[in-house]
């Protein structure tokens, strides 16, 4: 059948390069900060990094040992000797002519980066991550072009994916793991708005059902997770009209006009043989130090997606607050040690963290660190605990959580000096019903003339009538016991007598 979506009848194919900045303190073979974005201009610069005749490189060993970090926690193979290798070509933000980076040994091979959660997991292969230095950062304005350097030698590592995802939306989702990724291990900040995350995507159109790959398009410096998947989009339909046409696809490099959604021809593809790859004879091989792999493997902690399974599967939580409560480690270690000091109850503290207290988090703006820092996880599970023992109501919980987010203050002070216990004292309890009820007489009445839904309002009125201390889920028993049956029982009853 015929549709309007020209790329319909087309499998769309993509693989992703990412180029990921290091957290070190100095740059990939000197000894200038890194990690100052920021900075004046051309102000973290040496002979080594401006690329000036004579100067030597050396190998920055923490690189080494955080790219070996996040190698294994992408299950790569990782080498043991490996070698770096002058890539050669003449770009104004590349001072030398050429930039050390690896090509026939990479550092790491063969890993991948699971995406999604339980049955619909799929893995994205990862086919190898080498080391390399960032270029200077050009900057292109009305009359003149200005460059800085203070980037250029900045320690990457180039992450390369087997084609294996097959939608914009999947593409947009790898960088998000991804991302998640290099912050819980502490390789980068993953800030994609500094540059310390950047996709190249390379994709290609083939009809539904053929085994051979169309012709590769690729997209270069995309630094938003949107521009990925908006300029995926855009590509797909451009040579899904072109296939449709008889016309066949250039092998190029395009970039992305974001104000403008669209990508744009800038020259056709380099092969590797245009980059005239040699060994770098300024380095020594990459040979890890002994012990460097094990010191590595040791600052691999139980990743995101498996402690995402464990918090399904151990403690029974719902996939979206396992999500949630992995989205980043100083949420998931809150939840844990929040769950040390209420062990019996952790759907109800994951209820309650996903539920109110990143509702208070997103509405001042405040990250967990920063929450951690006035309400310690134990603090919020002794608040979940008195909830769950009712000893005080769900709602007087929440206006806790905001007041104590706010002073750092404890439940249980804050209870005992407002007098918030919940009231369990029946002959209370009754007077409140009965005085809510005598009160709203016409509630009643509606109520009785088959108006059922003023029954919520009236629970609301023995609620308000109780400063907040009766149990809901008594009061509404109390209520609806007061009522009677329902109207629509009542009635029924009533004709079937009649009958
Ligand atoms: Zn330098």
């Amino acid at each position: 059948m015929a549709t309007d979506n020209p790329a319909d009848g087309y499998e769309l194919v993509i693989g992703l390069e990412t180029h990921v900045q290091l957290a070190t303190a100095s740059k990939m073979f000197c000894a200038c900060a890194a990690g100052a974005a920021g900075a004046e201009p051309n102000s973290l610069c040496c002979p080594t990094c401006l690329g000036l005749p004579g100067a030597l490189p050396a190998t920055n060993a923490q690189a080494v040992a955080l790219a070996v970090r996040l190698g294994l926690a992408l299950g790569c193979e990782v080498h043991e000797a490996t070698r770096f290798e002058r890539k050669n070509y003449f770009y104004p933000d590349l001072p030398k002519g050429y930039q050390i980076s690896q090509y026939r040994r990479p550092l790491c091979t063969d890993g991948a980066l699971p995406l999604g959660t339980g049955g619909e997991r799929r893995l994205v292969r990862i086919e190898r991550l080498h080391l390399e230095e960032d270029t200077g950062k050009l900057e292109h304005g009305a009359h003149a072009s200005l460059i800085d350097y203070n980037r250029s030698g900045l320690p990457l590592v180039e992450i390369v994916t087997r084609p294996d995802l097959r939608t914009p939306d999947e593409a947009a989702l790898y960088i998000e793991t991804l991302r998640q990724l290099l912050r819980w291990l502490g390789v980068s900040s993953g800030r994609m708005a500094d540059g310390a995350l950047r996709v190249d995507v390379n994709c290609s159109l083939r009809p539904a059902g053929q085994e051979a790959l169309g012709t590769k398009v690729e997209v270069k410096n995309l630094n938003t997770i949107t521009a990925v998947r908006d300029s995926l989009v855009y590509e797909q339909v451009r040579q899904a009209r072109l296939l449709a046409a008889g016309q066949t696809i250039k092998h190029e490099t395009r970039g992305w006009l974001e104000d403008q959604g669209r990508t744009v021809g800038q020259r056709s593809k380099e092969q590797a043989a245009d980059y005239r790859y040699f060994p770098e004879p300024d380095l020594p091989p990459l040979v890890l130090p002994e012990g460097l792999r094990s010191a590595a493997a040791a600052l691999v902690p139980e990743l995101p997606w498996q402690r995402r399974d464990r918090f399904e599967i151990q403690l029974g939580l719902r996939a979206d607050e396992a999500r949630l409560l992995t989205r980043n480690r100083t949420t998931a270690d809150y939840f844990e040690l929040a769950l040390q000091a209420l062990p019996e109850a952790p759907r109800a503290l994951a209820a309650w963290m996903v539920g109110p207290l990143f509702a208070l988090l997103n509405s001042a703006g405040m990250e967990m660190e920063a929450a951690a820092a006035v309400v310690a996880p134990d603090a919020l599970a002794e608040l979940v605990g008195m909830v769950e023992a009712r000893r005080i109501g769900a709602s007087t919980g929440k206006g806790l959580l905001a007041r104590m987010l706010s002073s750092g203050e404890r439940a249980p002070a804050i209870v005992a000096r407002e007098g918030l216990e919940q009231v369990d004292d029946q002959t209370l309890l009754t007077a409140w019903v009965e005085g809510a009820l005598a009160a709203n007489a016409k509630a009643v009445a509606d109520w009785r003339a088959g108006k059922t839904g003023v029954q919520g309002f009236l629970i609301g009125a023995v609620m308000k009538a109780s400063g907040g201390k009766a149990d809901t889920a008594r009061v509404r028993a109390m209520v609806e016991a007061a009522l009677g049956a329902p109207p629509d029982a009542r009635h029924a009853a009533d004709s079937e007598a009649s009958e």
